[in-house]
């Protein structure tokens, strides 16, 4: 996956400008590495067609550092697809808030009951009461009561021989009682979704009403995650999400289609067995993983850079000692092309916007194939000692590239006042400023 988008963004940052089709090529390899990553289908679909809307409007075709652009948007979009900012648990007016948990069996739904609590305890000093209702298996309740005794909070439970929607009206008189900030009830599971645990978990949301509903999702069943939450959300209406089992190998794509197909926010996301891994949802970090970069903009500037870096400090230290040629002139204005237009460059520089000297060093496209044409004209000796271009050298060039003389004269000026100006730089201020870098 992470080798599909470097060669997509390799593809595109060897490249001043993006063409439409180069922006499709590389939305391909993106969507590839989205479904790479779990993320389904349709999800995939809607996400690449904005990103291309929004490259399109945002004049990225024009732009400089086309890939940089493009994959800044594609993180934006993935992070504002995801819901922008960690989203907190439903909170009630009046004690107690009550939390439901819902999903698959072995979904992580008694662990993260457990994390959470705890997490509460911790952080707001809360008192939860944890009710035991999932009656089908006499393992589930041993589990959560030892959960509890370790952590030292409540637990609610009534054995197995009873109805589930008995033991939660009798865990909320308790926490009334007990005057318990935070309630969780911990339910039962199935394989699949089926309809009797629907209708188990909609009677329980009549009798608890909940102020959160709290689907639990082991995030490594991908895409059948995607499925899961869609069918808990349409039948039982779910308030939230928690996205376990991170701590796996999985890219995490569910995240992006889960919230997009429920509407739901992806709360909280389980990274462990152990009771502290448990942590707040962060779309942008999430944004990060699915595309499988650690992080994603850093990549793609090494990318540039692995390319332009070796090259630039080359040329610095010829500047440096002052054996810049026209070989470096060329393979500078390659470099520069590739970041748009000149000027726009050397304005980034402190003092130069109003340099005299920006006026005389404008490059254009054609401008530029022009100077292409002069430097290969010349002999190998003249590139490399450009002092040796005398009068009649110089029209020799000028026949050999097809253009005037005069045009191999103000190239061959332009060229010394970059070598003076970029002399200058060097030698004077030690380092170049910010920007100047690829120069
Ligand atoms: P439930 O059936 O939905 O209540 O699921 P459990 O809470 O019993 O969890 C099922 C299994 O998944 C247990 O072995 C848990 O330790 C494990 N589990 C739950 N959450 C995570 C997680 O975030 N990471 C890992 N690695 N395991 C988890
Ligand atoms: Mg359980």
């Amino acid at each position: 996956l992470t080798s599909r988008i470097q060669t997509a963004m390799k593809n595109l940052s060897g490249k001043g400008k993006v063409s439409e089709s180069d922006l499709d090529d590389t939305l391909r390899q993106i969507r590839l590495a989205l479904l790479e990553a779990d993320v389904n289908l349709q999800t995939a679909r809607n996400f690449i067609r904005k990103v291309r809307q929004e490259a399109l409007g945002s004049k990225v075709l024009e732009g400089l550092n086309p890939s940089e652009q493009v994959i800044k948007i594609v993180n934006e979009q993935l992070t504002e697809m995801m819901g922008q900012e960690a989203v907190p648990l439903n909170k009630s007016a009046k004690i107690p808030t009550v939390i439901m948990m819902a999903g698959l069996q072995g979904a992580g739904k008694t662990t993260t009951v457990a994390k959470l609590a705890n997490r509460l305890k911790e952080n707001e000093h809360a008192r939860p009461l944890l009710i035991a209702a999932d009656v089908y298996r006499p393992a589930a309740i041993e589990q959560l009561k030892t959960l509890g005794d370790q952590l030292q909070i409540e637990v609610f439970d009534k054995g197995t021989d009873i109805d589930p929607r008995q033991i939660v009206k009798d865990g909320l008189k308790k926490a009334d009682q007990d005057k318990n900030d935070y309630v969780f009830i911990d339910t039962a599971g199935r394989l699949q979704i089926d309809q009797t645990l629907m209708q188990e978990l909609k009677d329980l949301e009549q009798i608890a009403k909940p102020d959160e509903i709290l689907l639990t999702v082991d995030a490594m069943t991908g895409q059948n995650a995607t499925e899961t939450a869609d069918g808990f959300n349409k039948s039982l209406g779910i308030t939230g999400v928690v996205l376990t089992k991170l701590d796996g190998d999985t890219r995490g794509g569910a995240a992006l289609s889960i919230r997009e197909v429920t509407g739901k926010p992806i709360k909280f996301v389980g990274e462990g067995e152990k009771v502290s891994d448990i942590d707040v949802f962060y779309p942008d970090r999430m944004a990060s993983r699915i595309l499988g970069m650690g992080d994603v903009l850093s990549l793609i500037e090494r990318t540039q850079k692995d390319v332009d870096e070796k090259k630039a400090a080359e040329q610095l230290q010829k500047l440096q000692e002052n054996t810049f040629d026209f070989n470096d002139f060329l393979e500078q204005l390659k470099q520069i092309q590739n970041m748009g237009p000149m000027e726009d460059i050397l304005k980034m520089i402190p003092g130069m916007a109003n340099n005299p000297a920006l006026s005389q060093i404008q490059v254009g496209p054609k401008d530029f194939s022009h100077m292409e044409a002069i430097v290969y004209s010349m002999t190998p000796a003249e590139r490399v000692d450009p002092d040796l271009i005398n009068p009649s050298r110089r029209r020799r060039i000028a026949a050999g590239a097809g253009r005037p003389v005069v045009d191999v004269n103000r190239m061959i000026k332009q060229f010394k006042q970059m070598r003076e100006m970029m002399h200058k730089f060097t030698s004077g201020k030690g380092s170049l400023p910010a920007g100047m870098e690829q120069m």
